[in-house]
């Protein structure tokens, strides 16, 4: 089966092409979709559609997008959807995580928990829309930990390695992350096409 991915990121192309084998992955600029799209959506899902729809002008092949973000519980879900923007537009990871950090300076570890969320939005080419969600749960610490990784992963902790996402393999984390979760669920839907 071929699949368009809308996206460029080479890190993330490698992981997909990866988990979706033997599929046929491609990724936009393989269909001459030199784009970037504004990701207005209110929910993951939304956001993930309006990229998978903007590459449709540009092939007839299924077409996937995947949108993700990190919620803490006691931050009522925040950084979630502006994950990437959260010390503001233009902003860096350090930036986003030194806010996280001081707006959870006041709460245990126990009381940090939070979880990172991805889903991915299928286009099959009759039209049909079908989302993928995957979940990774943690806990915020105090400080950042590891320097592999990107994101807030320096300081999003986990059970299974009792380490941070930054200080683990890209082979460890895509083991149980949320990106692996919701791409094995969408694997499993190609295989039965
Ligand atoms: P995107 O939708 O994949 O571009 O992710 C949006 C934002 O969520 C990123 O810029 C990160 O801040 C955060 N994020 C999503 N997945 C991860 C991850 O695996 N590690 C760290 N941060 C992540």
């Amino acid at each position: 089966m071929d699949v368009v991915v809308a996206t460029n990121n080479k890190g993330k192309l490698a992981e997909i092409k990866k988990i979706l084998y033997p599929h046929n992955v491609l990724s936009q600029n393989e269909v001459g979709a030199d784009i970037d799209v504004e990701e207005t959506g209110v929910t993951y899902e939304e956001n993930a559609f309006l990229k998978a729809e903007a590459i449709r002008a540009f092939t007839d092949k299924i077409i996937i997008a995947d949108d993700s973000g990190l919620e803490v519980d006691v931050l009522g879900g925040e950084p979630g959807l502006y994950s990437a923007r959260y010390a503001g537009d233009g902003t860096t990871p350090n930036q986003g995580m030194a806010k996280l950090l001081e707006n959870l300076k006041d709460y245990s570890f126990d009381e940090k928990t939070a979880r990172f969320i991805c889903c991915i939005a299928l286009l099959m080419p009759n039209g049909e829309k079908h989302t993928f969600r995957g979940e990774c749960e943690g806990f915020i610490i105090d400080e950042k930990r590891g320097d592999s990784g990107f994101g807030f992963d320096p300081v999003f902790w986990v059970e299974d390695y009792k380490k941070t996402f930054a200080e683990i393999s890209d082979e460890e984390k895509n083991k149980i992350s949320h990106r692996f979760r919701a791409l094995c669920k969408l694997k499993e839907f190609l295989d039965n096409i």
